[in-house]
């Protein structure tokens, strides 16, 4: 049967078992530093252990699989399998021979090298990479014969292919949820491990900051913002806005919860707001976007950026604003404020390399408040509250009421149980910072209007549906994760200042509210007049004369 003329069953393999053929390779062969990091991580013992790795395998085989199914068609498919294996047999050495993690930045001192400095990188250990990872998978890719089918079946053959992929992945995180969030958030670095996924975000990512960099010009908001007739003339006002990190309403005695997470704060009475939503699910996303007028239906993070936000429009009308950070930085917020970062500043209370306690800032809001000076004041306290996963962290020893804990960094070290104590310790610790905070505002209530007002920054899961921390995709996300607690503490002060009707106040707290709602009603609050103001997203609109 020499004469193919004759021949009529089709020769060779699919398009879609070459894929699943490239994807095991590359998820073995090019990316040996991965899992010897992975190894060296704090996996779990035993059989436990080995079929995490197994889940492992097939997470990084089927994210793979579903990136080389964009280009596995006719034509296209060789060719880019082809530089793909070139480019990850070079990532491979660099990461095997010299540890080195692939991102923008190691692409970019590869691609700024000149001749000279990058002939020193042909080592004779470099060409073996390239000829053993590179030459020959190439040259049996270019001999190995692929039919493909006409386009409509194709095409129903790769969709096929991409969805068994999905569950694939879906399968194997599932039973290892807590193993694979804790060792994410743990060993970030191992992202930059795998190959080809890491070259892919390292092309990118040099892409997007490579492009020419249109100068950001700042679209001015509320330019036109004034005090109403109670400034100037009453006693200087002093709100404090403070940012939560990772706290969920559902948390919150004050919210309904069993136990008793707010007995300090119960105690103070504040409004509290049971149906808040938030923007995102993780900071980077939400912090922007909750001091935005922009809403989380126009909002985007580069709009945000070329655009000011509620702390300008507060400027403009000349109050004084600070920005008190306890966590990792305002994500641009407070770009034309001061901001000061707490793990900077000389502390009486101890701060290691994971931060401080959030007393840190009611300490820090106490010497402020010392200064001299009758100005009408927002200070913008940023708290590092429940940051996991080491939970233990965020709280003093004093707080540790829920037991037994977790005192691993490491989620896959401990029960549901301990996990969900844990959390809950950094909740009563945000309890007490805030009542404390709400003390000292009492304190200044003689010569200024104090008020304050709580609001987190997206929730957390602690093993519900299998899920840990935060940052699920929104339309997925549980409710844990969006679902946050917010409460309104105004001195009798304040209420006099503001006219203030504290009856519609509580007439409010059930309310359906969101993130969108806090640009409008801080500047209902504060009774500061402009363009920019929404009546209709003021959630206390009308309990106040306008
Ligand atoms: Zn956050």
């Amino acid at each position: 049967m020499s004469d193919s003329t004759v021949s009529t069953a089709p020769r060779g393999i699919g398009a879609n078992s070459l894929t699943a053929i490239a994807a095991a390779l590359l998820a073995l062969a090019y990316s040996a530093s991965f899992w010897r990091q992975l190894l060296a991580a704090d996996l779990p013992g035993g059989l436990r252990g080995a079929l995490f790795l197994l889940a492992a395998f097939a997470v990084v085989f089927a994210f793979n699989g579903l990136l080389l199914s964009f280009v596995a068609w006719r034509r296209v498919q060789k060719p880019v399998l082809a530089m793909v294996l070139l480019l990850s047999a070079g990532a491979a050495y660099f990461m095997d021979g010299y540890g080195a993690v692939i991102d923008r930045h190691a692409l970019q001192s590869v691609l700024e090298t000149d001749l000279r400095e990058g002939s020193e990188w042909l080592t004779w250990s470099m060409l073996g990479y390239l000829f053993v990872l590179g030459a020959l998978p190439v040259i049996a890719l270019i001999k190995l014969p692929v039919r493909y089918r006409t386009w409509p079946r194709e095409l129903a053959a790769r969709a096929g292919f991409m969805i068994a992929m999905l569950a694939v992945m879906g399968l194997a995180v599932l039973p290892f949820s807590r193993e694979f969030s804790s060792t994410a958030r743990n060993h970030a670095q191992l992202r930059h491990l795998a190959t080809p996924a890491n070259l892919f975000n390292a092309v990118r990512g040099y892409a997007k900051h490579a492009a020419p960099e249109a100068p950001i010009v700042v679209e001015p908001l509320g330019a036109d913002a004034h005090g109403g007739s109670r400034y100037g003339v009453r006693k200087p006002v002093l709100m404090v806005i403070v940012v939560g990190e990772s706290a969920r309403a559902d948390s919150f005695s004050l919210a309904g919860y069993a136990r008793e997470t707010n007995p300090q704060l119960a105690k103070l009475a504040p409004v509290f707001f049971p149906n808040v939503t938030s923007c995102g699910t993780n900071t980077a996303t939400s912090l922007p976007c909750m001091f935005s007028d922009l809403g989380r239906a126009r909002y985007d993070e580069s709009t945000a950026r070329g655009r000011e936000n509620l702390l300008d429009v507060i400027a403009h009308a000349g109050l004084l604003v600070e920005w008190e950070d306890n966590n990792t930085g305002s994500k641009g917020v407070a770009l034309r404020q001061r901001e000061e970062s707490m793990a900077k500043l000389p502390a009486t209370l101890p701060c290691d390399a994971d931060g401080c306690l959030d007393e840190r800032l009611v300490e820090h809001l106490r010497d402020e408040l010392a200064a001299p000076g009758t100005a009408d004041k927002v200070f913008v306290l940023h708290q590092i509250g429940s940051h996991g996963p080491a939970y233990f962290k965020r709280y003093p020893k004093q707080f540790e009421r829920f037991t037994p804990t977790c005192r691993s960094v490491s989620l896959q070290d401990c029960s549901e149980e301990e996990i969900r104590n844990s959390y809950d310790n950094t909740i009563l610790y945000t309890d007490h910072v805030l009542a404390a905070l709400i003390r000292l505002l009492e304190h200044e209530a003689g010569d200024r209007a104090p008020a304050l007002l709580y609001l987190s920054d997206h929730g957390e899961s602690t093993g519900e549906h299998g899920l840990y921390l935060h940052g699920a995709p929104y339309a997925l996300a549980p409710a844990q994760q969006t679902h946050v607690p917010m409460l309104l503490w105004t001195s009798p002060a304040f209420q006099r200042w503001r006219g203030l009707d504290t009856g519609c106040l509580q007439s409010r707290r059930t309310q359906p509210l969101s993130h969108d709602h806090l640009f409008h009603t801080v500047l209902g609050l504060l009774d500061l007049q402009t363009t920019a103001y929404e009546p209709t997203l003021d959630a206390l609109a009308g309990c106040a004369p306008a």
